[in-house]
């Protein structure tokens, strides 16, 4: 699952660096307005934003962000907001589905901003609430956003249980080959050389002793099979004949 990210950034925003340079983490917070929206919280923050700020806030609806991440917003107390986290906010509603559907894009935006910098989740660390940031450091009494969460039922430890399987998804996603080819035997393997070098000189597998399919090969977006039967890979392009010379003809044309 992806969601987009609406950039609708406020004008005028400080631009003030982390400590540094980067964020390291994320705060996750509750908007403790309940029937609020993205729009109407970015409306207030665009007057109110001296006071405080943050980078996203989420409804039901979308996942806004008003601010750069590049640079350090005013959510959290002044250390956590200098040492660097990015930080969300989650506009709060008493309709359950409506909460279903804003908590999916919150956690997956904590990961996507987690994993975007491969900061892993942490909790109490990369991965914070408002509450333990006032726990920490002191600087502010908020304990959002664990009541919200608990009048839908939810605990900080689900959060942070969703957060990382989103992360692990997220790094699964990463690691799969957009194309792969699958040798017969090695005996493929000049042929199937020219064929990854006409992709981009990507992964080349050979298939196991008992002609299965490598697990990674397996899993490629597509897969390109030299020689033997088919895989029934859902996108496999299958360069094959009855014999070596059949498939040289398969590759041969294939390569054009
Ligand atoms: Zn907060």
């Amino acid at each position: 699952m992806i969601y987009p990210i609406i950039m609708n950034l406020i004008p005028g925003l400080p631009k003030e660096a982390y400590d540094t340079g980067h964020y390291v983490g994320v705060v996750a917070h509750a908007t403790a307005n309940n029937g609020d929206s993205a729009d109407g919280e970015r409306n207030y923050e665009s007057t109110t934003w001296q006071n405080a700020f943050v980078h996203f806030f989420v409804d039901d609806q979308k996942i806004e962000q008003v601010a750069d991440t590049a640079y350090l917003c005013y959510g959290a107390g002044h250390t956590a907001n200098h040492m660097g986290y990015a930080q969300v906010e989650l506009c709060q509603t008493t309709d359950a589905a409506k909460f279903l559907k804003a908590y999916a894009m919150y956690t997956w935006l904590l990961a996507k901003l987690l994993y975007n910098r491969k900061l892993l989740v942490v909790d109490g660390v990369t991965l914070m609430s408002h509450a333990q940031v006032s726990a920490k450091w002191k600087e502010s009494n908020h304990t959002d956003p664990i009541d919200y969460l608990a009048s839908h039922g939810k605990t900080w430890a689900n959060l942070v249980a969703d957060v990382t399987g989103q992360y692990n998804a997220m790094q699964e996603e990463d690691s799969v080959l957009n194309v792969a080819v699958l040798l017969f035997t090695k005996d493929d393997y000049w042929a199937g050389a020219d064929v990854a070098a006409k992709n981009g000189n990507c992964a080349i597998f050979v298939r196991l002793a008992d002609h299965s399919v490598p697990v990674d090969a397996a899993k490629a977006k597509q897969l390109i099979v030299v020689g033997g039967p088919t895989t029934k890979h859902p996108n496999e392009v299958l360069l094959t004949g009855n014999d070596k010379y059949g498939t040289a003809a398969a590759v041969a044309k294939y390569l054009g």
